[in-house]
């Protein structure tokens, strides 16, 4: 137990056991009062949480900029990248038949495949390398995290 530096009292509580104890649902300590002044839960996105918990919740990278980086951009890169070759093919078709006719080959619905599966595979190593750089960008945050208190009696909050 850590003593508020402010009032000095000893009713304080680390923001992961307030947090913990006003996130599981059924939990009834640490109740808020919610937007309509009526005591009580109001509802979080995949779990119950009191308004204290909410204010002491552990920091979190958007979810959806990991969701853009790692599947959206690299599925609409492959999008692009497949229609301009098939775009050029085309072209080449109409202009340069014989030209066309050696790269064929290459530049087949074969070739698109494979492309596509590259594009797959590298959209997974740029989420990896994504996630191991929020991971690190967030560690420092979580660390002060795990060392803030909350005083219970005079609200004031600090890091240990
Ligand atoms: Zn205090």
């Amino acid at each position: 137990m850590t003593n508020c530096p402010q009032c000095q009292s000893d009713n304080t509580s680390s923001y992961r056991m307030l947090w913990m104890s006003g996130t599981a649902s059924g939990n009834v300590s640490g109740t808020g009062i919610t937007a309509n002044g009526q005591i009580g839960f109001i509802g979080g996105t995949s779990s119950q949480q009191t308004y204290l918990a909410q204010s002491v919740a552990p920091p979190a990278a958007p979810p959806l900029r990991g969701f853009l980086f790692g599947c959206l951009v690299p599925f609409i890169v492959c999008l692009v990248l497949t229609t301009m070759l098939s775009a050029l093919m085309t072209m080449l078709r109409l202009g340069s038949p014989a030209l066309a006719k050696v790269l064929a080959p290459m530049l087949s619905n074969f070739s698109f495949f494979w492309l596509a599966i590259l594009c797959i595979a590298g959209s997974l190593v740029l989420r990896n390398v994504y996630l191991q750089v929020r991971k690190q960008k967030l560690a420092p945050a979580l660390q002060a995290w795990e060392n803030s208190w909350l005083c219970l009696k005079c609200g004031v909050r600090w890091v240990v």
